[in-house]
């Protein structure tokens, strides 16, 4: 009876030790581990391969880290395929074009330039060649247009889309997380531990 509580209290260490030698051979031989980014942040790493686990090799000497990215995971998905969407800000269209602002410093114009400074010749407010004196001309910036309503606007609508579960995301419910790779520990004390750790079980 004695001898079958010790072999169950001895279970949960060994299948610890077996879970981290599965990981410690999930890792590659040479080179690292990256996340793939279309799968969702529990299996980003191979199946059964969890992110904490892999930090806990590293913790233990076994592996190395290092941060790869910060960037949006979906809330639908749990992967990290979100890209920046500029919409509309009055009707939500795509259908934008972003249009060069310049400033005439002699008479503090501002004006747009949707084909590039050097196709306006004159400025619209004081009738100023602008050619005559190009130090006086500053970009400030963009404006954006929209091709749908008409709209103008000095910023876009802002949002996520995710090209995972084709969704689009307000700003707001979408988070950021660090990602990393991993890799086998190149040190001398970690492959000594690794071997030990082997040899335990
Ligand atoms: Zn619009
Ligand atoms: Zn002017
Ligand atoms: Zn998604």
């Amino acid at each position: 009876m004695q001898s079958i509580l010790k072999h169950l209290c001895r279970v949960p260490a060994v299948m610890k030790a077996e879970l981290s030698n599965a990981l410690f051979d999930a890792l590659p031989k040479t080179g690292w581990l990256y996340p793939d980014l279309t799968l969702s942040a529990a299996q980003m790493y191979g199946q059964g391969v969890r992110a904490d686990d892999l930090h806990a090799l590293v913790e233990r000497g076994l592996a190395e880290s290092k941060v790869l990215c910060r960037c949006a995971r979906c809330p639908a998905c749990q992967t990290h395929q979100c890209s920046i969407w500029e919409r509309c800000m009055r009707c939500e269209s795509a259908n934008l074009t972003a249009i060069p602002l310049f400033h005439h410093i002699l008479c503090a114009a501002i004006f747009e330039a949707p084909n590039g400074l050097a196709a306006v010749e004159r400025c619209e407010k004081c009738d100023q060649p602008l050619a005559d004196e190009p130090a006086m001309v500053e970009p400030v910036g963009d404006t954006y247009r929209c091709r749908d309503c008409g709209g103008h606007s000095p910023e876009p609508k802002l949002a996520f889309y995710c090209f995972g579960c084709q969704k689009v995301h307000a700003f707001d419910e979408v988070t950021f997380h660090r990602l990393w790779k991993f890799r086998r520990a190149t040190t001398h004390s970690a492959l000594t531990d690794s071997v030990r750790q082997k040899n335990d079980v």
